[in-house]
């Protein structure tokens, strides 16, 4: 039995087995949510990242799928790569976004995380519209074969939060 629950805040500051990075397929950083997980969980996340990316990704981290590193300085024993679409107004690409979610709990599972932390994967920089991502984050957790235990939203506005909490009530 999952339990869903959602907080407002800063993903860096959970504490949990694994924290779900909405990373690019370089793995090498980024932006928004990627941005702060290598500031806050120092250079061994990206050292473990350079190390995939020279043995098994060497074109990256393909659209849908997820990896897992070390969690560095972060109040996390892993944290879990996985790279969502961009969003497209002439190509369904909702599949790929509910994979993300998929295969970030599969991943959780190989490792025995109980508990993860998942961002709302595609809704910044990659334009997703955040009712449509958070219904499709929702419905996936919900519909998952996992033994994760919880899975924890963690939004960072308002906006991002009553999208999530209308999906859940
Ligand atoms: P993507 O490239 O997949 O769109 P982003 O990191 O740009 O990923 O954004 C994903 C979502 O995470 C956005 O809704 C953004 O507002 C939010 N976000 C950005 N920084 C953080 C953070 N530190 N903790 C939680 N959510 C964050």
């Amino acid at each position: 039995m999952t339990t869903l629950t959602l907080v407002q805040g800063d993903i860096t500051r959970q504490s949990v087995d694994a924290i779900v990075n909405a990373a690019n397929s370089s793995l090498l950083g980024g932006g928004g949510v990627d941005g702060a997980i290598h500031r806050r969980g120092g250079p061994a996340i990206l050292e473990a990242c350079r190390a995939l990316r020279a043995r098994h990704y060497g074109k990256g981290l393909p659209t849908g799928q997820a990896v897992a590193t070390t969690a560095g300085e972060l109040d996390a024993r892993w944290v879990i790569h996985t790279v969502g679409p961009v969003h497209s107004t002439t190509e369904d690409r909702s599949a790929l976004l509910a994979s993300c979610y998929r295969e970030s709990l599969r991943i959780a599972d190989e490792l025995g995380a109980r508990t993860v932390a998942f961002p709302a994967i595609s809704t910044g920089v990659y334009g997703w519209p955040m009712d449509d991502g958070a219904r499709i984050a929702v419905e996936t957790v919900r519909t998952a074969d996992t033994a994760v235990t919880e899975v924890r939203f963690v939004l960072f506005d308002d906006t991002a939060y009553a999208a999530f909490a209308q999906q859940t009530d």
